[in-house]
Formats: structure tokens, sequence, C-alpha cells
């Protein structure tokens, strides 16, 4: 096709300069059976380009480019490793405006979104350039006197990355940087539907100065085949996913026949609680944020609003009218505050979610299904009286959809919140302190937005608990996730 007649007059850089091979040991090449892959403008409908499929064999090439390098970025001096993060950094920043339009033009964020997303991604690098020169051990006095302990990280290995579609950039950062912040090397397979930003951001960091083999990237449409072929090869010792529960379930039995190190981020349902003394004017802001950041494409986005009987006609009536006067419109569209959803499939699952919490009886306040127009679109949409059975409070939504059910005391609350095999963020908003932190405490969730709706920060340990994940990404905790700790007993 001719990807230059498709091209968007809003897009300022020239798609057709764009990598689209396999990035394996620092070249470029195409994939095994010279297949490509389609990848789509969510906000149209239409083919952006193609870029490489890679077949199980070019997997295995990426593990092997990935093992010879280790040694030498291993024993690369601290300094120089953090150096090249932090120019990863700089570059990242200089580069945010394409970045943020190519990020809105195959996710369909709108660019508003996709400009925070860079400058989060970006962040990575700076904050691992400085954890990458504090990995500090321990040295102890055993009990009975008779040696020292020695205690340092090592890095743990090849590392397989693999990330999802709702943040192209921040999702692969948030995994390279720690890796080679920790002296790892890697192989990143971003998600089939968002290639296109983690192979402009392989160029970059071979400018930075990452060696080649260092990091390895490769698109495929065989996610189960290459990842299951590259877990099962012996010199992958580490494994970091971010996606959904159902496939973080199949990929942490796949790891098993090799006892390979798992971290995983995963699926959410976040309850977002607010009592009568809320900040009403805050608890609405938040809620936007919580709900409408990534036009609900989060794993963090509030899923389930849980509000007090005395604010909830306020709440509802403030929020329907803040989500329904939303302009949604094609991404990349300066103007827009709400872009497509990722693909028709999601429209499609979303609208049944809608209908059902309908069939049980929830009122729309606003929106209601998908718009009619080229592209993936779905109305914001505010339901209240969401009974608490209904799949929509059970799922994950992750669209632009606010389900909202009324609650009276906080203990109904904090049962109701916590009923979900989820555990990754929870939202409470109250003016009462002792509350905030007590209710906070009571939240089994790896993380809680108290008064907030936007936790993440490269500084801040994120992460799930029950079946949203394993492990941490971000401050000192992501660093660790990609070390293997070593003890010496010691004497002298
Ligand atoms: P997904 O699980 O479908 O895909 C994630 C990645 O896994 C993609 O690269 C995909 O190509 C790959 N994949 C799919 N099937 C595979 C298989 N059988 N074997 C190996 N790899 C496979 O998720 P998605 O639809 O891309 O992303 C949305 C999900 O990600 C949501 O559930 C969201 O909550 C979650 N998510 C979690 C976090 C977090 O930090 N907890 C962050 C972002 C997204």
């Amino acid at each position: 096709m001719n990807v230059a007649a498709k091209m968007s007059p809003m897009v300022s850089f020239d798609i057709a300069s764009l990598p689209t091979g396999l990035f394996i040991d620092g070249q470029w090449r195409s994939g095994g059976e010279g297949k490509t892959i389609d990848v789509l403008d969510p906000s149209t409908g239409d083919v952006i380009v193609a870029v490489a499929d890679a077949t199980v064999q070019n997997a295995i090439e990426a593990v092997a480019a990935a093992h010879k390098a280790a040694k030498g970025w291993a024993a690369t001096a601290p300094r120089k490793r953090s150096d090249i993060l932090r120019r990863c950094f700089e570059l990242m920043i200089e580069r945010k405006a394409m970045l943020a339009e190519l990020i809105s033009l195959e996710n369909g964020k709108t660019l508003s979104d996709a400009h925070g997303e860079v400058g989060y991604a970006a962040e990575f690098f700076r904050w691992f350039s400085e954890e990458a020169v504090r990995l500090n051990g321990e040295i102890s006095t055993a009990p009975s006197g008779a040696n020292k302990i020695i205690v340092e990280h090592q890095p743990i290995g090849v590392s397989v990355l693999v990330t999802p579609w709702n943040f192209p950039a921040a999702m692969a950062t948030r995994k390279i940087a720690p890796a080679l912040a920790a002296g790892c090397t890697c192989v990143l397979k971003p998600a089939t539907e968002t290639p296109l930003t983690a192979l402009v951001l392989a160029n970059l960091y071979a400018e930075a100065g990452v060696p080649a083999g260092v990091v390895n990237v490769i698109t495929t449409s065989k996610s189960g085949p290459a990842v299951s072929s590259m877990l099962n090869d012996a010199r992958v010792r580490k494994l970091s996913f971010t996606g959904s529960t159902e496939v973080g379930r199949v990929l942490l039995r796949e790891a098993a026949n090799t006892v390979v190190s798992c971290s995983m981020e995963l699926g959410g349902n976040a309850p977002f609680i607010v009592f009568d003394d809320a900040d009403l004017d805050a608890a609405i802001e938040g809620a936007m944020i919580a709900k409408m950041r990534n036009g609900g494409e989060a794993c963090t986005a509030a899923n389930r609003f849980y509000v007090q009987s005395g604010i909830a006609k306020e709440f509802s009536r403030r929020l329907a009218e803040r989500m329904g006067s939303m302009k949604v419109a094609v991404g990349y569209d300066a103007s827009a505050q709400c872009g497509p959803l990722i693909n028709p499939k999601a429209v499609e699952r979303i609208a049944g979610l809608v209908g059902d919490a309908k069939a049980r009886g929830a009122i729309v306040l606003t929106g209601g299904g998908p718009l009619e127009r080229q592209g993936f679109y779905f109305a914001p949409t505010v339901l209240s009286d969401v009974p608490s059975d209904s799949e929509i409070s059970s799922e994950e939504i992750f669209g632009p959809v606010a389900a909202i059910t009324t609650f009276t005391t906080e203990d109904e609350v904090v049962e109701l919140a916590n009923g979900t095999e989820y555990g990754l963020i929870s939202y409470v908003y109250t003016k009462d302190l002792a509350r905030g932190l007590r209710v906070s405490e009571r939240m089994d969730s790896g993380m809680v937005g108290l008064n907030r709706g936007l936790v993440s920060d490269p500084a801040a340990p994120f992460g799930g608990t029950k079946q949203s994940g394993l492990g941490r990404e971000g401050a000192h905790h992501g660093i660790l996730e990609f070390c293997e700790t070593k003890y010496i007993a010691a004497s002298w």
C-alpha cells in the first residue's frame, strides 16, 4: 500500500523513515520468513506501516546476541553505564514532540497524554542512571563471630522483557533502564499493536552509546511461541512482563520449566472511594485523571467508583457533566481530550460490559455506546446505580466508562473494594486524614492514591498484590528485580 498517501497531515515526521525491522546485535534485519505485520492507526483504522514479523529462530538469535554482550556489559563500570542511561534520558526529552506524536499515532492516546508518557518514560532513565552507581551491598559479622557475611547484588543475566500496547514507551523503559543499570542485557518484545515507538527508541539507545547486543528488539505475530522459546533457553534468567493477568498466568507456567525469575505487572480493577467528607472538587479532578488518563486504557484506571450516599448524586452529576463534555477526536489532533480505543475488539468488549450493567439496572448518565465514525471510538460514559454483581464491576474495563455504586459505611466499602482477584491500586478521597490512612492500610492493593488520582512515579515502587502481579518496578526495588543476591562467607 502507499504509506505516504495515508500519512496524516497532523503528524510532522516522515512515516517512511521509521525503522520497521528487527533490532538484533545492533543491526536492523528482516524477519526470518520475510513476513510483516501491519500496524494500524486506531484513530482512522488505516495501516500506518508494516513491521518485520520475527520467527522463533529470530527470537533465539536475539537471545544469543544478548548473551554474547552480557559479560562485557556486566563488566562495564557503573559510572559508564550511568552516563549512557543519562544520555538516553536527555535524547528522549530532546525528541519529546516526535515521540509523543508517534505514540499517539500508533496507540490513539491524545497528544497531551502522549507527552506525559514520554516524560514519564524518560524519567526511568534518569532515575536508574542514579541507581546504577548506588547498588550497595552489605557486610556484617556472623553471630558466631567466625566469619564475615558479605552480600552483593550481581546482574541476574539475560532478560526477556514483554510489554503491552497501552504505554508503548514507558512500559519498555521501566524495564530496560533498571535492567541496564543492574548490568543485564535484554530482548524486548513490544506489543504487536504498538511496535513503532520501541523500534525508534532502539536507535536512540544506540545513539546514546548502548553497545550492540545489550538491547535487542523483536516484533512478532507469534508472541506465544517466540516468548516460550526464549524462556526455555537456559541462557535466559529473567522474565519481566507487563500485560494481562490471563497471559501472565501462561508465562508463569512457561517460566517454571527453567525456573526463570519473574516480575509480573498484570491487570487491575481499581476501586475509587469517595467519602461524604471529601473535597468534592478535588475528587472530581482526581476521578477525571484516574479514569480518563490514556482514555481509560491504563492498568491503574479507576474501574469501580464507590461513592458514599450523602454525596453520590452530586458526584455522579458532576462527573457525567465533565465526561460528557470531553472532545473525542483523532488522538494526534491537538484539541482531542479523548482518543480512540486500541482496536474494534475493545469497542465491542466495552459495549458488552455496558450492556450487561444496563440490563441489571444501571442508569446511563452520559454516553453509553460506540461512536459511529471511522476509527475505534467509544463515548465517555458514566453509569450510576451499578449493581456490584455486574460484569463491569469484576472485569477490567480498559476504556472511558465510569461505573458508580453507592455505599453507606466504611466497613462495607472496604469489603466491596477488596472483593476482587486484582490488587494493583485503590483510590481514597476523604478530608479526614486518620480515616484516609486507616482505609489505605486496609486496601488489599500494592498502591493507594490518597486524595490523588495519579500515583505513577519512577522514584516509587509500582506493582500489585494478588493476581495483579509479582515484584515492583521503579524506586530502588526496580533495580533489585534484575539482580541476583550473592552471599559470600569470608574469613580473613
Ligand atoms: P496482553 O497480555 O494481551 O499482552 C501483553 C504482551 O504480551 C504483548 O506484548 C503481547 O503481544 C504479549 N503476549 C500476548 N499473548 C502472549 C503469549 N501467549 N505469550 C507471550 N506473550 C504474549 O495485554 P495487553 O492487551 O497488551 O495490555 C493490556 C493489559 O496490560 C491490561 O490487563 C493492563 O492492566 C495490563 N497492564 C498492566 C500494567 C501494570 O503495570 N500492572 C501496566 C500496563 C498494562
